[in-house]
């Protein structure tokens, strides 16, 4: 099969969102962990492929895309989608527009677009301000993450020191008045040599009006619901006949865990609410550090298989700052994931195969440890967090990966509820 859109994710949570969007249309999506090694010999219709360079510097993250490229288009991809978080997690020294600049440079694109809106998860773009819900983007939870600490809503202003190329914006204004509008804008901003975009988006109408605006671009870049109108534009571009592929819904019979490194608000809330009903241990940074995951270990091989146990390092914004007070940012993030990287695996090899993952560098961490290259998409669990299927260690597991602020509180039970209702 011949690969209709090719997709770079800068996490991994980041690309099992965009897979199960893209999923939604009914083709075969597939997503890769990491830059697969070899040609491509069976691709999917679309095809993710997950990186972990959010946080990376610039020339790495960029080595990493431009590597990722080169394979997507090997599979047949003539249009790529650079995937960054819906809350454009990024630093000053962030790569978001580093690695956008790189792979136009690669397509020879002279404009992309920058929309990382997400409506149905409450992030919206007006004005080139970044709203989460009500909030804009630096009055929300994000103001305090662990490793991209938001602290400016303004994605023109955000992006501005990451690029060399000017920055403009399409604004709401222009996206209500349709799809030749949003086109016409874009030219006259790339007859100014406006190379990167930023475009609002409240609503999901806005992101079919900006998809079908750009369907000729080479390159787009944003969050994953911008892309989930392109599967039909692309195939009615192809003049392919729709597909017909249900969910991919394998048995697996084995128990669960829930592993959660995240320190997002929902998170919190979601651990919080799963914690009420279930056995559950607190991982300690600074226990952790000292002396390693033993007592974790412990505690989770007396929970009765039968039962879907919790272990969690999830902490408010003050534990989480006294940890990191005490053993640096990186290392308390490296200490945190390490461990749940290590109980997933141990956790594998007590013959649990269903995993709940929270958590984006969390799940970069674990599918690392469990050996996990590709993952097919099935079911999607809330917008955006698809169960996946994946081989491991000889087995076929279940995992789903969450991205912080995604899902309702009552996310974990819903997930382990409906592999369960199978
Ligand atoms: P999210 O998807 O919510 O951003 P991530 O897993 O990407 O979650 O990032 C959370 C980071 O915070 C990880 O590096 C994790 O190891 C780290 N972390 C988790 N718990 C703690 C804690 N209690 N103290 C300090 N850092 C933590």
């Amino acid at each position: 099969m011949t690969t209709l859109m090719g997709c770079i994710a800068d996490d991994f949570t980041g690309a099992t969102d965009l897979a199960g969007l893209l999923a939604r249309s009914g083709h075969s999506v597939s997503l890769r962990i990491g830059v697969p090694e070899g040609s491509p010999n069976d691709a999917a219709a679309f095809e993710v492929v997950a990186l972990k360079c959010r946080t990376a510097p610039v020339p790495d993250a960029v080595a990493e895309c431009r590597a990722a490229l080169r394979w997507l288009q090997e599979a047949g991809s003539r249009q790529i989608f650079w995937k960054y978080c819906s809350t454009f997690d990024s630093t000053a020294e962030g790569n978001i527009g580093p690695v956008a600049e790189a792979l136009m440079n690669d397509l020879g694109a002279k404009q992309t677009i920058y929309c990382p809106a997400f409506p149905e998860n409450g992030r919206s773009i007006f004005m080139g301000h970044l709203f989460v819900g009500r909030q804009p983007l630096h009055e929300s939870p994000m103001k305090d993450h662990p490793l991209t600490p938001m602290r400016d809503s303004n994605l023109l202003r955000l992006l501005t020191p990451q690029v060399t190329k000017p920055v403009g914006l399409v604004d709401r204004l222009t996206v209500e008045r349709g799809v030749a509008a949003v086109r016409a804008e874009l030219a006259a901003l790339a007859a100014e040599g406006v190379a990167n975009v930023v475009v609002d988006a409240v609503a999901d109408a806005d992101l079919h009006v900006i998809a079908e605006a750009c369907l000729d671009m080479p390159l787009l870049t944003g969050g994953s619901a911008v892309a989930m109108p392109l599967p039909a534009l692309l195939q009615k571009q192809a003049g392919a006949a729709p597909p017909t592929t249900a969910h991919l819904r394998p048995k697996i019979d084995a128990p669960s865990i829930v592993l959660s490194g995240s320190c997002s608000a929902m998170t919190r809330a979601q651990v919080a609410q799963y914690a009420a009903h279930a056995p559950h241990y607190r991982l300690d940074p600074l226990d952790l550090a000292e002396n390693g995951i033993s007592d974790a270990l412990n505690w989770l091989m007396q929970v009765p298989l039968n039962e879907a146990p919790m272990l969690y390092a999830t902490a408010d914004p003050k534990d989480v700052g006294a940890a990191q007070a005490k053993l640096g940012v990186a290392e308390a993030g490296r200490v945190v994931e390490v461990a749940i990287a290590e109980l997933a695996s141990a956790a594998r090899e007590a013959g649990r195969r269903r995993f709940v993952i929270a958590g984006g560098e969390t799940s970069g961490a674990v599918t690392k440890a469990l050996g996990v290259t590709r993952l097919d998409i099935g079911e999607e669990i809330a917008p955006g967090v698809p169960w996946t299927y994946a081989e491991s260690g000889g087995s076929l597991i279940a995992l789903t990966l969450k991205s912080g602020n995604f899902g309702q509180p009552g996310f974990f039970a819903e997930a382990v509820a409906k592999l369960e209702a199978e």
